[in-house]
């Protein structure tokens, strides 16, 4: 055991944000740097939401590369913890990275806008954590505004995410009656002044709610809480940490990432309940993070934009070992052993002077399209993780070439693409032409620009009614080449050769499903 490895390991917290956009992820995740000391990167936020809306600015912004990979990893320090937090894309940015980065973290966080409960993308987002039991920390945004009623969102939550709430924390009022939060987990009352900003207001410790303390300072609404309180004693779940780590129970807390209220009892739970870096599996085994021979996968694979420069960087976590700048180690899919020596190690204060990183710290790898997603680089033994997969596509266009003799360089770009992870395409088995598939629309004008200035490529898109895509298996094989016959009209190949059931609507899909209960349909393939 190497006890530097064990100490950094536990030092560590790698996590992302859930949210449905305008929920408060941008403005908590200020607070949350601005508290990690990393105040230079909240500018950096700030940068980036300017542009999100237009997918020209999106590319002006990815060619000032420093500031869309700044927000793509933001570390700060906190308490002694190592925080890496990991961007979800949204709003248009919202692609299959979105989804990916969830595959790269520990644990996550989910912000919920309390006057809308849980929204769509939130549901998806969730979906995904589902598929790692990923622990998740739950902050009820926005209470300086009439919205639900607490105890109306806990059960929505419940009811849509199917999750059990622990409520760590409690809001007195809401909106203009907003007097701040009592804090069931550590007793203390902590009163609400708005505009808090940057200033944090320390808790009062208040071990009994008897204290007449409660009155003076919150008049009525002291038997408010009091009320609010006996009820939780007797209906809300007990807080377990097991249940948190294994993704059955969320605690919740309860503030306003604008007034910088609550966020702080928030980050103090985070690190102290949120796990480390934890075991992952591979092909062969579970690598352990305690494991001294360096390993890690490429979640994102990030292009530059800008022709003249064709590298992309690699987005890589760290799962076992330590990393150290030039490190030879084998990328295990194309059986090579390469350098990594222009690695960009992701630190909030001083990104030059670091040459080391330990499992949950992701770098990323400057490469000419050598790496695609889901790629391992390990020190010792050829291992692949699993688990980093494909996800169902919910939109769709035909590509048209303008150019036919251009066939070739479509066929390559779309391969490369799909390869990093930037878009799926389907070759329909009747006719020969390509649809692509994305989780978000902007994928398609990243695509097209990118296979015009990187490939050559002449096209353009058609519209096509597909609603849904999804992988079939089955182990019955006559039954398989029946829905093949019968559905032929509706199957694609993906670009590994999988095949996929391409449905004009979701009630057709729902059909085919119950119709064929033989038949497996995936809403992820695994990359590996
Ligand atoms: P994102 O889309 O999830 O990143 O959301 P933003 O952080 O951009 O916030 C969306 C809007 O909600 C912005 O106008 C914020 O100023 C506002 N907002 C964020 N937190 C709060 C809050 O605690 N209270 C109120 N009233 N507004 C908030």
């Amino acid at each position: 055991m190497d006890g530097h490895l064990i100490k950094e390991l536990q030092k560590r917290r790698t996590f992302g944000i859930i949210s449905h956009p305008d929920a408060g992820k941008t403005t908590l995740t200020e607070k949350l740097l601005l508290f990690g000391g990393a105040i230079q990167m909240a500018g950096a936020v700030k940068a980036k939401r300017a542009g999100r809306y237009a997918t020209s600015d999106w590319m002006t912004i990815e060619k000032e590369r420093g500031i869309s990979v700044t927000t793509s990893v933001m570390k700060f320090t906190y308490n002694g913890f190592e925080v890496n937090l990991l961007d979800t894309p949204g709003h248009q940015d919202f692609s299959e990275d979105t989804y990916r980065v969830l595959t790269a973290v520990d644990s996550a966080l989910m912000v919920i806008d309390s006057a809308k409960g849980v929204e769509p993308q939130t549901e998806k987002l969730m979906e995904v954590c589902r598929m790692r039991n990923t622990p998740i920390m739950t902050f009820i945004n926005k209470l300086d505004r009439d919205g639900m009623a607490p105890l109306d969102i806990l059960a929505d939550i419940e009811d849509k995410l199917q999750i059990e709430c622990a409520p760590l924390s409690w809001p007195i009022g809401m909106g203009k009656r907003f007097r701040g939060v009592y804090n069931r987990h550590q007793n203390q009352l902590y009163l609400f002044t708005p505009g808090g900003e940057t200033r944090h207001q320390e808790g009062i410790l208040i071990t009994d709610l008897a204290d007449p303390r409660l009155d003076e300072m919150l008049d009525s609404q002291a038997d408010e809480l009091r009320e609010d309180v006996e009820l939780l004693e007797g209906a809300a779940n007990p807080f377990e940490l097991e249940a948190y780590l294994k993704g059955s129970q969320t605690p919740v807390f309860f503030g306003s990432a604008i007034n910088n209220f609550g966020v702080r009892e928030l980050l103090d739970a985070f690190v102290e309940m949120a796990p480390s870096p934890q075991a992952r599996p591979t092909t062969t085994r579970l690598v352990d993070p305690q494991e001294t021979a360096f390993s890690g996968f490429a979640f994102k694979i990030q292009a530059n934009m800008d022709p003249a420069h064709r590298d992309r960087i690699a987005f890589v976590r760290i799962c076992s070992g330590k990393f150290t700048r030039g490190m030879k180690v084998l990328q295990t899919r194309i059986g090579k052993q390469v350098t990594l020596s222009n690695a960009t190690i992701f630190m909030a204060q001083d990104r030059t002077h670091v040459e080391e990183a330990y499992p949950g710290d992701i770098i990323g790898i400057h490469n000419h399209g050598t790496i695609g997603i889901g790629d391992t680089f390990c020190e010792k033994e050829a291992l692949s993780f699993t688990g980093i997969p494909n996800f169902a596509p919910d939109h769709f266009r035909r590509v048209q070439l303008n150019n036919p003799l251009k066939a070739k360089q479509l066929l390559k770009g779309l391969t490369q693409l799909a390869e990093e992870g930037a878009v799926q395409f389907f070759r329909p088995l009747t006719g020969n032409s390509y649809i692509l598939g994305a989780v978000g629309v902007l994928q398609f004008d990243v695509t097209m620009a990118r296979l015009k200035s990187e490939y050559g490529v002449d096209a353009r898109y058609e519209p096509v009614s597909f609603a849904a895509a999804r992988w079939v298996t089955s182990e019955d094989r006559k039954q398989l080449a029946h829905f093949e016959k019968e559905k032929y009209a509706s199957l694609a190949h993906d670009s590994h050769g999988k095949l996929t059931y391409l449905a004009s609507s979701l009630w057709r899909l729902d059909n085919a499903m119950e119709e064929w209960p033989a038949i497996r349909f995936h809403k992820t393939r695994e990359l590996i």
